[in-house]
């Protein structure tokens, strides 16, 4: 699937609700979270609606390599030079709210409201 007109992240992307961006390419889009559990509280997601990591296969091994090596880039380009932490929640189990696939990324100095 392409979009899902239902999901919260999928309207991100289409600009039809508001985000504060970090970074866009054709297929990544990173914001700030809107609930930050450190100072530094970026999602990156990849522009096409996948659900989770349970869903993924081969095809997205691409989108997700270059979530992975952006995520540092964006860490230094927001001042973060402590080190940084990174989680993807998947499922009900895994602790995910929202059903787009996401890398939260954490940094900044410590203490932390959350992780
Ligand atoms: P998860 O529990 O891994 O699904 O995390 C979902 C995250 O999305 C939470 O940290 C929320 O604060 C964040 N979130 C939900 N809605 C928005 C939004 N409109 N803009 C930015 N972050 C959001
Ligand atoms: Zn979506």
């Amino acid at each position: 699937m392409s979009a899902d007109p239902n999901c919260i992240f999928c309207k991100i992307v289409a600009g039809q609700i508001p985000s504060n961006k970090a970074y866009e390419d054709d297929e990544i889009l990173a914001f700030h979270d809107i609930n930050p559990w450190a100072p530094v509280h970026i999602l990156l997601i990849p522009k096409l609606h996948v659900v989770s990591m349970a869903d993924v296969g081969p095809e997205h091994a691409g989108v997700l390599g270059r979530m992975m090596v952006l995520a540092p880039q964006l860490m230094r380009a927001l001042g973060v030079t402590g080190g940084f932490r990174q989680v993807i929640n998947t499922g009900a189990d895994g602790g995910q709210e929202v059903m787009h696939l996401h890398l939260h990324t954490f940094g900044g100095p410590r203490p932390w409201k959350r992780g």
